[in-house]
């Protein structure tokens, strides 16, 4: 069988490359005054400019109607740069809409989306409902032409940057939990709408718990039917959780570290790290992890590009990639001993200070979009028909 690219893909890869080289590679650095999400956001800006942030899309919503296989060059590319995409509002709000949302939705947000004009963030955790969302408890109560909403919202990220947000609520109490569900886009800066910043294990504050007080919100906003909100957020989630770029981000970090295992002295005893039995072992198996990771993705839009539905494989896909992240980060620290727990701006880290902190970032990856565990237990009930624990 032959795994390889034909030629236009290879060239389409190539001037992906290119761009990404000259405006965000270069263009970042060019950019070192900006705040990172700043930064994001005017590369966004380029991309859509340049039609590339939502290429996949329909034409007649601001997409080019490229193939799945070029949406994954794209995101495969971006991540050995450690280049954004397209946020939320590309990536799941947008795709959501095109399947579930009505045509004066798609005329409102899709082009807003396309142009790079709108970010969004996701309301649907709560203190009580992570992994069980259907428990969720923040209310929407009709009242004439709108809904009113009460309740909290937790880990949503990017909240204090976003201009909308897309959010599940329970419209029905006295339905089963699944059936009582509806789904809103509401405005951020929306009176009752509040935010309180949590700071995370490596100092960074990436997400929020967001506060619903009484909070109007018209009708039209609703994305599907009242009360069948679950299964338009369920399409949502599998946006989130599909896509190359959990296995593909781990490439960067490994090629540092490989580059700095090879240098001469970088054991810190004349030696080379690479010398090191288990350490080489341990390159060994990251390296083979990647290429396992990568045909897991491949697979997920092979099938998508042949209108099958990835869920099990999906689940595959989201587990390998994240957890060979944080075993990549546990080695990475291993290698580089006591001084590789250091973080950035301390002159005795290893690489910058790029392991200390990555092994406290990753350990969230596999909570984000749904832990490990839910995904095994998604690929072993519905992917290999086992009984439910
Ligand atoms: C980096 C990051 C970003 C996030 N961003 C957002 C966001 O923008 N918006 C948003 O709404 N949410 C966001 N989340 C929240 C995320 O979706 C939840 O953290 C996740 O779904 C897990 O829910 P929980 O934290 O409530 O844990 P719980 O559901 O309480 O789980 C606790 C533990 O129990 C295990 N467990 C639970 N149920 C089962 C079961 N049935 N079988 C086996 N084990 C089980 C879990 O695997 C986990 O280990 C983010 C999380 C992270 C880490």
């Amino acid at each position: 069988m032959d795994f390889g690219w034909d030629g236009e893909q290879a060239g389409f890869r190539a001037e992906v490359r290119a761009f990404i080289d000259e405006h965000w590679t270069r263009g970042a650095r060019r950019e070192r005054e900006l705040e990172p999400w700043e930064r994001a956001r005017a590369y966004q800006k380029r991309l859509a400019e340049h039609g590339w942030l939502t290429r996949a899309w329909p034409k007649a919503y601001g997409g080019a109607d490229a193939s799945y296989f070029e949406q994954l060059i794209f995101a495969e590319e971006s991540a050995y740069s450690s280049a954004p995409t397209g946020g939320q509002g590309a990536d799941r709000v947008g795709p959501t809409l095109i399947i579930h949302g009505n045509e004066a939705q798609k005329q409102e947000h899709l082009p807003r989306i396309a142009s790079a004009e709108v970010e969004w963030c996701q309301g649907y955790s709560e203190p009580g409902a992570g992994s069980d969302l259907a428990s969720l408890q923040t209310r929407a109560v009709r009242d004439g032409d709108d809904f009113v909403i009460n309740g909290q919202k937790i880990w949503t990220s990017g909240a204090q940057h976003a201009d909308w947000i897309h959010v599940l609520t329970r419209t029905d109490p006295d339905a089963p939990k699944h059936r009582g569900i509806s789904y809103f886009m509401v405005p951020m800066d929306t009176p009752g709408i509040t935010l309180r910043p949590i700071v995370q294990l490596h100092d960074q504050s990436g997400f929020n718990e967001t506060f619903f007080e009484d909070v109007r919100v018209p009708a039209k906003h609703m994305i599907g039917e009242e009360n069948r909100g679950w299964y338009v957020s369920t399409t949502t989630l599998d946006f989130e959780r599909s896509g190359i770029h959990r296995i593909a981000a781990a490439v960067p970090p490994f090629r540092r570290l490989f580059e700095f295992a090879r240098q001469p002295d970088s054991a810190g005893d004349g030696r080379r790290v690479v010398e090191n039995p288990v350490h080489r072992l341990a390159l060994a198996d990251t390296a083979t992890e990647i290429e396992v990771g990568k045909l897991l993705g491949y697979r997920v839009t092979w099938m998508q590009a042949r209108s099958l539905v990835p869920n099990m494989e999906s689940s595959m896909s989201k587990m390998f990639g994240s957890e060979t992240q944080q075993r990549l980060a546990r080695r990475g620290v291993n290698m580089l001993g006591l001084a590789g727990t250091l973080r950035g701006g301390e002159p005795r880290a290893p690489l910058g200070g790029e392991f200390g902190t990555y092994y406290m970032s990753s350990v969230s990856l596999t909570i984000a979009a749904g832990t490990s565990e839910i995904q095994r237990n998604i690929i072993a009930t519905r992917g290999l028909g086992l009984p439910r624990g």
